[in-house]
């Protein structure tokens, strides 16, 4: 049996949720594409997290930046001089590890099994990019490693203009790049790759306080889109470890099967670091003055954030499961399911006629219409019925609808439940408010 990994990188590709970029050419190891399923999942995701950290609140305004930022943003931001991993090359065979990947004593190299290397050397993780139409004299700008520094360039003019007071935060989603050294385990470590991060601003001396606030929200919205609590720890980082603009950073891990424990989201308190940097490289005044307490500061921020592509990873993971389902027969047969949270299944209806019949097809045709403005649904016409109820198990869609030859006469149609597989008979004319309570 292949392993875990293994069959959910087959099933991503074989159903067009996600497979290697640039395929025909061979592939850019480390880039993917999201196909059909998969970019609904991907949008779905984005949803989940825009909806809990923007539309239900009152206090969370978002942003779309540009991903091209003035090459003095990094400077400021330190990411030019600092946002480096420490690389060693083996003598042997010349290939580069990240120094912290290597283990043992003296360490081995997972290439040759050589143990000589190359002093530790810096390397930045930032893409360079020329602008301006020709490369001699054009400027060097950046793709930007992390969609953080928008929030924060933009923090006056945000604030000002949403007329937000503090505590308040700022979201986004966006692309971020990275020139990873070891990109790799599916979508787990990309060099291009999305990120959902939101800035949230507050008075210094309470943000201890709104750490753990968000720690908390943030485990918590995990969980209610069906991550399993045993699958996910907190973890501290020590002093050694915490970026240069953090106080105190705690990640959300989920127990990958192939690092056991791995990062998905970092929280930390960036302080007023990333404001001040910006007001001495920028000139610009970036405090806030408290219209309550006249006093005038530079607020702290909490940061929350998000791989979504690393965040599809455990939400897939968690729902992949393989089981012996009972046959029309009184057999079994084994059945490969994902049960994805409903919010994040990519198709929601099937629609499925019992035949290609003539007579079938305009009353499957019709419930379709009748679905389709609600829900992203499917219509699938092809193979048994069995065959397509396990097509649509496999890429998580909760309900299946059938239309057979007795709802041409009682008009009515069966509902399949995806997870108990239990079939219902239900009038058409309440098919709507049915799947409404149950989506
Ligand atoms: P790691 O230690 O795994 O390199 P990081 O600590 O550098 O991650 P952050 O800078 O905290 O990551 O970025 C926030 C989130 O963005 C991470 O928790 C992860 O979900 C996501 N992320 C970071 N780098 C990548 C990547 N190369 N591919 C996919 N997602 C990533």
């Amino acid at each position: 049996m292949p392993d875990l990994m293994e069959q959910i990188t087959s099933l991503a590709k074989r159903r067009g949720l996600v497979f290697p970029s640039s395929e025909i050419y061979g592939g850019l190891r480390s880039s993917w594409d999201y196909g059909p399923l998969g970019v609904e999942l991907k949008r779905n995701v984005k949803d989940a997290w825009w909806r809990a950290m923007v539309q239900l609140r009152d206090d969370v305004v978002g942003l779309d930046a540009a991903i091209i930022m003035s090459p003095k943003v990094w400077e400021a931001s330190g990411h030019l001089e600092v946002f480096t991993d420490p690389l060693v090359e083996c003598r042997n065979c010349h290939q580069r590890f990240r120094a912290d990947d290597l283990q043992g004593e003296p360490k081995t190299c997972p290439n040759c099994g050589n143990h000589t290397f190359t002093d530790a050397r810096n390397f930045n993780l930032m893409f360079r990019t020329h602008m301006g139409p020709v490369e001699d004299g054009a400027e060097d700008v950046y793709l930007r490693p992390e969609t953080a520094q928008g929030m924060f360039v933009d923090f006056a003019t945000v604030q000002q203009t949403s007329r937000r007071k503090v505590p308040f935060g700022i979201a986004q989603i966006g692309k971020a790049f990275r020139n990873e050294i070891t990109p790799g385990n599916f979508i787990f470590r990309m060099r291009e790759f999305e990120q959902m991060e939101m800035e949230f601003f507050v008075k210094p001396g309470t943000d201890e306080q709104w750490h753990d606030y968000w720690i908390q929200e943030r485990l918590r919205w995990f969980t209610d889109l069906g991550v399993r609590p045993d699958n996910l720890r907190l973890r501290e980082h020590d002093a050694d470890e915490l970026s240069h603009y953090s106080k105190r950073t705690v990640d959300i891990e989920y127990r990958f099967p192939f690092t056991d424990w791995g990062e998905l989201e970092g929280i930390a308190n960036r302080t007023d670091y990333d404001l001040k940097a910006h007001e001495r490289h920028s000139g610009e005044d970036l405090t806030y003055f408290d219209p309550e307490t006249e006093e005038r500061y530079h607020p702290f921020v909490i940061e929350p954030a998000v791989g979504v592509d690393r965040a599809i990873l455990a939400f897939v993971i968690d729902a992949y499961r393989v089981e012996e389902a009972p046959t029309a027969k009184g057999g079994t047969e084994k059945r490969t399911l994902l049960a994805l949270h409903k919010d994040l299944a990519p198709i929601k209806v099937a629609v499925l006629p019992l035949s290609r019949n003539e007579r079938l097809v305009p009353a499957a045709r019709e419930v379709f219409d009748l679905l389709k403005p609600s829900w992203m649904c499917d219509y699938d016409d092809a193979g048994s019925i069995g065959r397509r109820y396990r097509r649509q198990d496999e890429v998580g869609t909760p309900f299946c609808v059938t239309v057979d030859f007795d709802t041409l006469d009682d008009r009515a149609v069966t509902i399949r439940d995806r997870d108990s597989m239990t079939q219902e008979r239900i009038p058409v004319a309440s098919l709507v408010e049915h799947l409404r309570e149950r989506l």
